[in-house]
C-alpha cells in the first residue's frame, strides 16, 4: 500500500509535516456591499450579491458575530466585498479576533500602525490599458504606491486572455515595487468581448505562468501543478465543476453524493445572516468557473487521491504550501 512515508524523502516529509499541522478552517465575509470601483466582470456585482442583503452597520453586532464565528472553529477570515477598506472598523473587528486576510483594490491604504501584519491581497486585472478598460482606471499606479515594499501584501493578478505575452512585464513591475504576486484567471462573468478563454489561449497562458515561476521565483507565489489545474480544470482523472467544488457554503450544500469539501465553510453576506452559495459568484455557471482559491482548495481537500505517486504527493504539498503562504500560515 502507498503511504506518505513511502513516497517522500526526508526533506519532503518535513515539508509535509509542517503543513499537516495547520488544520485551516476558513470562511469568507462580505464586509460591505459597496466599492469605490465597478469592474466589468466583478463577480460580486454581476451576480447581484450586493443586493442580496442589507449591510449591518452596528459594529457591536459585527463583533459578536465574529466571536461566534471563532467559536464555530473558523481560524481564517477572508474579508471581501465590495471593498473592505471602506469599513475599517469592521476590518479591525476581524483583525483583533481572528487570523484575517483582506482582499482590496488597493486604492485606500490600510494604516500599518492600526493593522501592522494584516495580509493584504491587492487585485490587479492586467496592464494599464486593460485596467482602464475593465476597471475604469489604472488601479496599479495607485495601489503600488500605497503598498510598495510591504512585506504583508501581494498582488492577486487576474489574468485575462488579452494578457497573453504581457504577463512578464507586469510581474517585473510588481517585483520592482518590492511585492509578490499570485496569479489566477478571469472567469468573464459579464461576457466582455474578447475576455473569454479559448482552449489554445489556456494552453498558452499555462506555459507563460510556468515561465514566470521559473524566472521570478522570489516574486511569484505559485506552483506548476496549480497552473495545470487552473488552465485544464482537470485534477488526476477528474473534472472541476459543481459536483467536485469544495467551496460551497456548508449549510446550503445539498449535493448527493457530497464531494470532499472545506469543513464548515460559509460565505456570509454583510447582513451577517444571509449565506451565498459559494466562495464566488452566486450565478456563475460552474463549468466556466476559474476561481483560483476554489481550484486550490479542490486539490487540498483531496490529499488521499494524491497518495499515488511521489510526484502527485509533492504536487499536493506544493499547492498546500502556496495556500498557506498566501494566508500567512507559513512564511513566504
Ligand atoms: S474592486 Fe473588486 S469588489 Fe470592487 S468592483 Fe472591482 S472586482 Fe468588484
Ligand atoms: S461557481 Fe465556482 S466556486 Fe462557485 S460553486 Fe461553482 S465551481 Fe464552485
Amino acid at each position: 500500500m502507498k503511504t506518505v512515508s513511502s513516497l517522500l524523502d526526508a526533506e519532503w516529509h518535513e515539508r509535509y509535516k509542517r503543513i499537516s499541522r495547520l488544520n485551516i478552517r476558513s470562511s469568507i465575509y462580505d464586509v460591505t456591499n459597496r466599492c469605490n470601483l465597478r469592474c466589468k466582470g466583478c463577480f460580486f456585482f454581476s451576480s447581484g450579491e450586493d443586493k442580496a442583503a442589507a449591510e449591518e452597520t452596528d459594529i457591536r453586532k459585527w463583533e459578536a458575530f465574529i466571536d461566534r464565528e471563532k467559536e464555530r472553529g473558523v481560524n481564517l477570515a477572508i474579508l471581501i466585498g465590495g471593498e473592505p477598506t471602506l469599513c475599517m472598523d469592521r476590518v479591525e473587528a476581524f483583525y483583533k479576533r481572528l487570523p484575517s486576510f483582506c482582499a482590496t483594490n488597493g486604492l485606500i491604504k490600510l494604516d500599518r500602525d492600526r493593522f501592522p501584519d494584516l495580509m493584504v491581497g491587492i487585485s490587479l486585472w492586467g496592464d494599464e490599458e486593460d485596467e482602464k478598460l475593465l476597471r475604469g482606471k489604472d488601479a496599479f499606479a495607485i495601489s503600488s504606491k500605497n503598498y510598495a515594499g510591504d512585506p504583508n501584501a501581494y498582488y492577486l493578478y487576474t489574468i485575462t486572455p488579452r494578457q497573453l505575452g504581457k504577463t512578464g512585464r507586469i510581474i517585473r513591475k510588481i517585483r520592482d515595487a518590492g511585492l509578490k504576486v499570485h496569479m489566477q484567471l478571469l472567469s468573464n462573468d459579464e461576457g466582455v468581448d474578447g475576455f473569454s478563454w479559448r482552449p489554445d489561449e489556456l494552453a498558452a497562458i499555462r506555459d507563460e505562468m510556468d515561465d514566470a515561476l521559473d524566472r521570478y521565483p522570489e516574486t511569484v507565489i505559485s506552483s506548476k501543478y496549480y497552473h495545470e489545474i487552473i488552465t485544464t480544470g482537470r485534477m488526476l482523472d477528474r473534472t472541476f465543476g459543481w459536483r467536485e467544488c469544495p467551496s460551497v457554503t456548508e449549510p446550503l450544500d445539498t449535493r448527493d453524493p457530497r464531494p470532499r469539501r472545506l469543513i464548515h465553510f460559509i460565505r456570509w453576506a454583510s447582513d451577517l445572516q444571509t449565506m451565498h452559495r459559494c466562495c464566488t459568484s452566486e450565478t456563475r455557471d460552474c463549468s466556466t468557473c476559474k476561481d483560483g482559491a476554489a481550484h486550490m482548495s479542490w486539490v487540498m481537500v483531496n490529499k488521499r487521491a494524491h497518495i499515488r505517486t511521489a510526484k502527485d504527493l509533492r504536487n499536493w504539498i506544493e499547492i498546500y504550501e502556496m495556500f498557506a503562504k498566501l494566508y500567512q500560515f507559513i512564511p513566504w
